[in-house]
């Protein structure tokens, strides 16, 4: 079954629900229509593959039809099936941060650190992670634009959770596709959380970033976990807050001592007291999938000790 949240967005913009895990909300890919057949922005992993061809189906497309895969950055949930996607269409072409480019091609080190942090989940989260042929990859860097079948993306710069992490603008209908660095918002929850997984992350490059898509002012944020945001500057204005209050909790649970397991178990904590005033405890299983708060800690730690070192 593909999520009762596939559907068209606009008459060429549709959203498609990977059921990662089983649960609803957790992972999106967009997919769009264009003069020149079918671009897809995120690709999921390749576990949800044959979900995404049955939302492609769904929405009364092929997935045979799509020439163009746009990634915001490489991490498992946004570009995992782009190889095996590659591979099925031979045609294909894969557009990707520069810095990200060369791990796509040569997927080594990814699914090395990957199988160090998920062990032998590896297969069940992911799936087989397949390299892209290097004279079917587009190198994205800063400001530049291409054009898709008549339909023109600028493509946005955007570091904080990922070194390589780029937004796409679409001008057609004024819409960014943020992947993770205007964070996560399970509908119908107002909150917005960011997702903080090692290695990458760099708190000041994150706000510079979102400082960024606020100047953009795109009329609507559409974020892989999970879909659409129509209060853009309100949504990127509490992302802001919330980043800074992690650091501020981290920064005072290391003051305090205690062990990265008691650290989860706190934020854990934080985010469900979040939720109960929020009134939206019922999106926590898809929270908890979209951002694992094992990770969120070490990825904020990691940062803090970085963070410390430049300092002294
Ligand atoms: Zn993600």
């Amino acid at each position: 079954m593909s999520g009762t949240e596939t559907r068209w967005l606009t008459k060429d913009t549709a959203i498609i629900d990977l059921n990662f895990q089983g649960a609803e909300k957790v992972i999106a890919a967009y997919l769009l229509e264009t003069d020149a057949g079918l671009a897809l922005i995120e690709t999921g992993p390749a576990s949800t593959i044959d979900t995404l061809v049955r939302g492609v189906e769904s929405l009364g497309r092929d997935v045979a039809d799509i020439r163009d895969l746009l990634v915001t950055h490489i991490h498992l949930d946004h570009a995992g099936a782009a190889g095996l996607l590659m591979q099925r269409n031979p045609e294909a072409r894969l557009y990707v941060h520069e810095v990200g480019a060369p791990h796509s091609i040569d997927p080594t080190n990814l699914v090395r650190s990957a199988t160090r942090i998920y062990g032998d989940q590896m297969d069940t989260l992911w799936g087989e992670i397949v390299p892209v042929p290097a004279d079917r990859v587009v190198a994205l860097t800063d400001g530049e634009s291409f054009d898709l079948g008549g339909r023109r993306f600028n493509v946005l710069y955007t570091p904080g959770h990922a070194s390589h992490h780029v937004a796409f603008h679409d001008e057609r209908h004024n819409l960014a596709f943020t992947g993770d660095v205007a964070g996560i918002r399970i509908p119908p929850s107002p909150d917005v959380l960011p997702p903080t997984p090692p290695p990458d992350i760099n708190v000041p490059l994150w706000h510079t970033s979102v400082a960024k898509l606020r100047e953009l002012a795109p009329a609507r944020l559409l974020l892989t976990h999970f879909g659409v945001v129509n209060d853009v500057q309100a949504h990127l204005d509490l992302l802001d807050r919330r980043l800074d209050e992690w650091v501020v909790l981290l920064e005072a649970l290391v003051a305090e001592g205690i062990d990265r397991d008691a650290m989860v178990e706190r934020l854990k904590a934080h985010v469900a007291a979040q939720m109960e005033s929020d009134g939206t405890t019922g999106v926590a299983l898809q929270t908890a999938l979209a951002t694992p708060y094992g990770m969120a800690v070490d990825g904020l730690l990691r940062y803090l000790r970085k963070r410390d070192e430049m300092a002294s």
